[in-house]
């Protein structure tokens, strides 16, 4: 459960600010006054209800990546810091206007995706994501971070301009091995 509000009345159908272009059912919060607590083992809510230093006061948390990272952050015994997380549709949308990478349905939009830096070597990193949050979890290899979020299907790890070949091919080793690709 995420101790938070629900927020029913912010835009949220299609095209308006706060719209879920994955159909998650992930519930769209009401995070007013409560960023510094503290969600899960490890992390609080304006870690997740946050891109980058853009902070949203409504924003989608999807409890299984909370709990994802945590038991990840269990298993490698290295600190996570969240980059960015929830994103809302029409941040989204002003991103890529700007001609900046961002997907058109992002699964940040849902609250299912993070964006983390920690110290864990890449191979590592990719066995606690598999083992702990299942195989149907989407990781991005960026040079200096790693995308996760929580997806309904298979994907093999991506890469992103400038990510080291051999460490993308490390990830896609791994996933093949855990979850036959
Ligand atoms: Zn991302």
């Amino acid at each position: 459960m995420i101790p938070l509000p629900l927020a029913p009345d912010a835009p949220q159908a299609p095209g308006q600010p706060y719209y879920d272009p994955n159909a998650t059912g992930v519930p769209l919060f009401d995070t007013r006054g409560e960023g510094g607590r503290q969600l899960g083992r490890y992390f609080s809510i304006d870690d997740f209800a946050r891109t980058g230093a853009k902070h949203f006061r409504f924003a989608r948390i999807d409890e299984r990546l909370v709990q994802c990272l945590d038991r990840v952050r269990e298993s490698t015994g290295d600190a996570i810091d969240v980059l960015s997380a929830y994103r809302s549709f029409e941040y989204n949308e002003s991103i890529r206007r700007r001609g900046e990478s961002a997907a058109s349905r992002s699964f940040h939009t849902s609250g299912s995706a993070a964006d983390v830096r920690t110290a864990t070597p890449v191979q590592q990193f990719a066995v606690a994501v598999y083992l702990e949050c299942g195989c149907f979890t989407g990781l991005g290899i960026a040079p200096t971070f790693y995308h996760v979020d929580i997806r309904p299907s298979l994907v093999p790890p991506w890469g992103y301009s400038r990510t080291n070949s051999g460490r993308l091919a490390a990830a896609r080793n791994v996933q093949r091995r855990m979850c036959g690709g």
